[in-house]
């Protein structure tokens, strides 16, 4: 390929204005991202050459070099990795392959937005390098490719680069930074290698530097000709837990996940026994911008034997803790195992069951701790992930139960975390079942007319306001053999709570009531498949609910929000015969006019108390209009 200018992606452009116009702390990240590229690099190289040896050429050896020219101010980090072919520079230095570019703007135009510690978040880490340099120059050659495809990329960060192919006999890709004018402090080799140790240090391959020595004649380090390894090289989470201080663990989570905030929990095991492995698993403390997506790629990383097999190894976690970030290494899948594989495996099998027991115990340890700020710590990561931790109820039956007691609602009793547990221990004597109600929102639960019997008798009632919770309830029927009972379905049976006297003066006011009751079944007839006497209201004249096996409307409303066509599930109106509007329709002669009026009324105002809408407003304002002019 003769030397051509091509344009980039405006993406990039995009990109490229904000890392050279926006971003000024944390500027030392681009060696980070280089070396992070580089060692990439080399782990496509180890993984292609499992099936073909050759791509090793005569340099088996995978390493990173980092060094610097003080006189012509540039960076060199040169790897031996899978180099890049002429497109393969233009394809992945020019345009950007990964989603996501959206939101990394709309972060730089948030509060962090001179942060430039999230940039590898967003697959666009290479560009960082223009944070400190006007002109980057790679020069690359593909592993296996003859020496005279080789290929050097070079641009100011600007509009444009030039790529053309070259002569190349080293495999593998180097990355020039000419440095701008005021950035020369990253021109010394203790500069360079304490941004190595600060990000780089659990890098499993070895990053080298020139070795210096003193030189007493000139009182300063000079260079020598000997390379030395600046990092550990050893993967942090083969390191035994007590050689890792919590520094590095949550360093190692920084460049894992890009969160800038430290992690909720973590937990580093060696599992031994049938299948064997090592797992680094770590909960973050705020939800990404994509948690709710379920397609999202999750956040664990596997690798074989020390070797890097994919990132977003889905199969190793359920898809309800899609939020947890790591590294598993097994010792015993094959190196070649594919996405397929992994779906049938039954070691993956057993490595997701015991991830998945680890990452709940260390939210039980959260939730359950006797320090108040633990708990506290817990109550945090419930606001920003409970809503995915729900999906588990219904998606992980081993384990329901464990999810069960994690689970944190609001109440009649408090605005948060209210546990099953807290629940069930504040049961009233002859309480049998955990009551709660669905509602589109907390005010809209609260103010429900379904709440005011069990207001008046101080029972509490959970406020289910997420829009997964309809579905969650579908699987959890029970808690340690309480039901949860819907306080909108089926009629009310407060058991034991209601004493015989209530409940033998119940049965009389219903009992005269009857005449009522079957005038407005008829009356009603096209919209409510039931009309009875209720003692659950208080206050409100009349109540919707539906029957013990019927979808609740609010779930209904949620369908239909959808665009899914809910089947028409016809409800009970329940009527309270202490109300003065039901006593008056009582009282009606047979040939009052108004009494269909009052009927419909009746019905449309249950349905807006609980949040539902009128099918026809219009007939509902003139019915009202027509009574008042009266
Ligand atoms: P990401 O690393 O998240 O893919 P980057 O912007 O850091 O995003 O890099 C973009 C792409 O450029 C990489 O995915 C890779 O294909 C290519 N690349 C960058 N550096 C190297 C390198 N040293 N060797 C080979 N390919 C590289
Ligand atoms: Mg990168």
């Amino acid at each position: 390929m003769d030397k051509q200018t091509l344009s980039f992606q405006a993406e990039v452009k995009q990109i490229l204005h904000l890392v050279t116009h926006s971003l000024y702390s944390n500027k030392e990240i681009f060696l980070r991202e280089l070396v992070s590229n580089a060692s990439d690099a080399c782990d496509k190289l180890r993984f292609e050459a499992l099936d073909s040896s050759a791509l090793y050429e005569d340099a088996p050896n995978l390493e990173v070099r980092v060094f610097f020219d003080a006189q012509a101010k540039t960076i060199t980090v040169r790897d031996n990795g899978i180099g890049m072919s002429a497109d393969e520079a233009v394809a992945h230095l020019g345009t950007i392959a990964k989603s996501g570019t959206r939101e990394f703007m709309a972060t730089l135009e948030g509060e962090q937005k001179k942060d430039a510690n999230l940039i590898g978040q967003f697959g666009v880490g290479f560009y960082s390098g223009f944070i400190v340099a006007d002109r980057i120059t790679v020069e690359s050659r593909r592993a296996g490719v003859a020496s005279d495809q080789g290929v050097r990329w070079s641009s100011d960060g600007s509009g444009d680069f030039e790529v053309e192919t070259i002569d190349r006999a080293a495999r593998g890709t180097d990355v020039v930074l000419h440095l701008r004018e005021g950035e020369e402090e990253f021109l010394s080799a203790w500069k360079l290698k304490s941004i190595v140790g600060k990000y780089s240090d659990h890098i499993s391959l070895p990053i080298l530097m020139v070795k210096q020595r003193w030189d007493e004649e000139k009182s300063a380090q000079v260079d020598t000709d000997e390379w030395e390894t600046v990092n550990k090289a050893a993967a942090l989470w083969t390191r035994p837990k007590s050689e890792v201080t919590d520094a590095q663990y949550q360093e190692f989570y920084k460049q894992l996940s890009y969160d800038s905030e430290a992690p909720l929990a973590y937990t580093h095991n060696r599992v031994e026994g049938r299948t064997e492995y090592t797992q680094l698993l770590y909960v973050p403390a705020k939800a990404p911008f994509d948690l709710w997506n379920r397609d999202k790629r999750g956040g664990v990383k596997l690798y074989v034997k020390r070797v890097f097999i994919m990132d977003d190894a889905e199969a190793l976690m359920p898809v309800y803790l899609r939020f947890v970030k790591g590294v598993i290494d097994s010792a015993d899948l094959p190196l070649n195992v594919s996405r397929e594989l992994l779906q049938e495996s039954r070691d993956v099998k057993a490595i997701r069951e015991g991830s998945t027991k680890r990452v709940l115990s260390m939210l039980e340890a959260l939730a359950d701790n006797e320090d108040a700020a633990e708990r506290d710590k817990y109550m945090k990561f419930w606001r920003d992930f409970g809503v995915v931790l729900k999906e588990g109820v219904g998606e992980d039956h081993a384990n329901a139960e464990r999810l069960a007691k994690l689970l944190r609602f609001a109440s009649t009793q408090a605005d948060e975390g209210v546990s099953l547990a807290d629940y069930a221990g504040r049961m009233k004597e002859g309480q049998e079942a955990i009551f709660y109600i669905t509602a589109d929102s907390a005010v809209a639960a609260k103010s429900s007319p379904q709440l005011e019997i069990f207001r008046k008798k101080g029972i509490e009632v959970l406020l289910l306001t997420d829009r997964v919770d309809e579905w969650m309830l579908s699987h959890l029927y029970e808690f340690e053999g309480k039901s949860l009972q819907s306080v909108a379905k089926g009629g009310v049976d407060l058991g034991k709570l209601q004493d015989e006297a209530e409940k033998k003066q119940a049965e009389e006011t219903a009992e005269a009531l009857k005449p009522l009751i079957e005038r407005l079944k008829a009356a009603l007839k096209e919209r409510a498949k039931d009309v009875r006497a209720t003692t659950r209201l208080v206050d409100s004249p009349a109540c919707i609910v539906v029957d013990e096996g019927d979808m609740s409307s609010h779930l209904a409303r949620m369908l239909k929000q959808a665009g899914q066509s809910a089947p028409p599930a016809m409800p009970v109106l329940e009527v309270n015969p202490d109300h003065a509007l039901v006593q008056r329709m009582a009282a009606a002669g047979e040939g009052d006019a108004r009494f269909d009026d009052l009927a419909q009324i009746l019905f449309d105002q249950a349905l807006l108390a609980e949040g539902g809408h009128l099918e026809d407003p219009a007939a509902y304002v003139q019915r009202v209009n027509r009574l008042l002019v009266s």
